[in-house]
This record gives structure tokens, C-alpha cells and sequence, in this order.
């Protein structure tokens, strides 16, 4: 059975300024070598605060993500920002895909996955959300539009060490609501197949991360679903305490 190590990575979202640089001062406090033993820490705070993050805790275990990037290198695309300007801040990765995109920017599956791509010649890991709205769901469609998402967002070529994809019902984000365990199973599970039946030993290795209302409270019984590699946690990663309570979890 292939060995995943977890990751728990915290999404700021629209929310962090200077000040908050001593908060992820904390999370690094607090990750101390029992959970470095355990899995990896990200944060992927505005891409503002990237470049202070990462003057703040030099060669810190916890690692930086951005929250999106554009599919060019560089070029006249104002207010854009590429893969390539995240890796120079001090990320490793990059969220691209997450629902508030899609949803406010209309990003389409393909903008998705050239994102990804984008991702990868800049050397970052690609964190490549999907998940169905409360409609999908209670149609009965959730499996069928997540198969569709991989299929549309995952760029061919894709590794494990590459490639996380982050499995984020829309309905359970910042709303307090999650599946139930049994429900999680079942899409973790469904991933997994389409993504081996594509990727072999690549999908294998692929790290699955449940989102939507992580908290200290639920992190341990949903980081316990098989195929669940570990969490993208919104709101509750803007407190290194919250945030460190989901870690600790493991
Ligand atoms: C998210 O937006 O990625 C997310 C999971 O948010 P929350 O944890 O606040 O539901």
C-alpha cells in the first residue's frame, strides 16, 4: 500500500495584512518535531503577505503557498499574478481552482488545469480543488460532477509529488456544515480510482485533502476517512491555535 505523508495547509483567503505576520510567527512556534515527524504544515496566506512570511521564519517546516495564479509567465495582464512571481515570494505550491474562484471569476475546468500547468514549469506543486454545490448534491450528481472536475482540471503528466488535489464541497465551505464521514469515503475512494485508472502509481500517490469546516472539534474523525491525506482548512487556519488543533490531530 503506498505510504502518503499528510498535509494540513491553511487558505487565508482575502484576509491577513503586516499584522498578522506574528500569527503565522505562532504557527511556526507551534510546529514543533512531534507533528514535523507527521506531515507537512502549509499556509498560503494573500499573496501580499507572501514575501514577509517567508523573511519571517527562514527555513521554517511550515511551507507558503499562493491562492492562485495566472496561466503566463509574465505579460500585460494587470492585477495578474504568475506561478512564477509566487515561487520568487517564497511559495511552493499554489490553490488553483478553489470554488470562489470558479464561482466569482468563472474559471472554467481548462483555465484549471492550464493553471496547473502553469504551476508545474514554475516548479510548484499544484493544490487542485474541485467539489459540487448543495444542488449537485442533492440531485444525486456529486460523484459524476467530481469525476468530471478531475477529468477537466488535472493536467496529463501529472505526479504525486506534483499534483494535490483538494476535494471541497462548496456547500460545507465557511458554512459550518460537512458530509458525513460515509459520504467522504465514497468521493475519496471515487477520486482515488479515477485518478490510478489515469495517473497508475502517480494517482496512487496523490494526496487527497478533505475542505469545507475543518476544526479542531471534527479534524480528527474526518482526517481518519481512508484516502483522506489531509485537510485545506479556511477560516480555522487564521488562528495558529485552531489551526495547529487540526494538525495535532493526527
Ligand atoms: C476553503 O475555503 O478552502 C475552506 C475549506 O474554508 P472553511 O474551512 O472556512 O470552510
Amino acid at each position: 500500500m503506498t505510504k502518503r505523508r499528510p498535509l494540513v495547509a491553511g487558505n487565508w483567503k482575502m484576509n491577513g495584512l503586516k499584522a498578522s505576520v506574528p500569527e503565522f510567527g505562532r504557527i511556526v512556534d507551534g510546529c514543533d518535531a512531534s507533528l514535523v515527524a507527521k506531515l507537512d504544515l502549509m499556509v498560503c496566506p494573500p499573496a501580499t503577505l507572501l514575501a514577509a512570511l517567508a523573511a519571517a521564519a527562514p527555513g521554517s517546516p511550515v511551507s507558503l503557498g499562493g491562492q492562485d495564479c495566472h496561466t503566463d509567465a509574465s505579460g500585460a495582464h494587470t492585477g495578474d499574478i504568475s506561478a512564477e512571481m509566487l515561487a520568487d515570494a517564497g511559495a511552493s505550491a499554489v490553490i488553483v481552482g478553489h470554488s470562489e474562484r470558479r464561482a466569482d471569476h468563472g474559471e472554467s475546468d481548462a483555465e484549471v488545469r492550464a493553471k496547473a500547468e502553469a504551476a508545474r514549469r514554475a516548479g510548484l506543486v499544484a493544490i487542485i480543488c474541485v467539489g459540487e454545490s448543495r444542488e449537485e448534491r442533492e440531485a444525486g450528481k456529486a460523484l459524476d460532477i467530481v469525476r468530471s472536475q478531475l477529468a477537466g482540471s488535472v493536467p496529463e503528466g501529472a505526479t504525486g509529488e506534483g499534483v494535490v488535489i483538494a476535494y471541497e464541497p462548496i456547500w460545507a465551505i465557511g458554512t459550518g456544515l460537512t458530509p458525513t464521514t460515509t459520504d467522504i469515503a465514497q468521493m475519496h475512494g471515487a477520486m482515488r480510482e479515477v485518478l490510478t485508472a489515469r495517473f497508475g502509481k502517480e494517482g496512487e500517490r496523490m494526496r487527497l485533502l478533505y475542505g469545507g469546516s475543518v476544526k479542531p472539534e471534527n479534524a480528527r474523525e474526518i482526517l481518519a476517512v481512508p484516502d483522506v491525506d489531509g485537510a485545506l482548512v479556511g477560516g480555522a487556519s487564521l488562528k495558529a491555535e485552531s489551526f495547529l488543533g487540526i494538525a495535532r490531530a493526527y
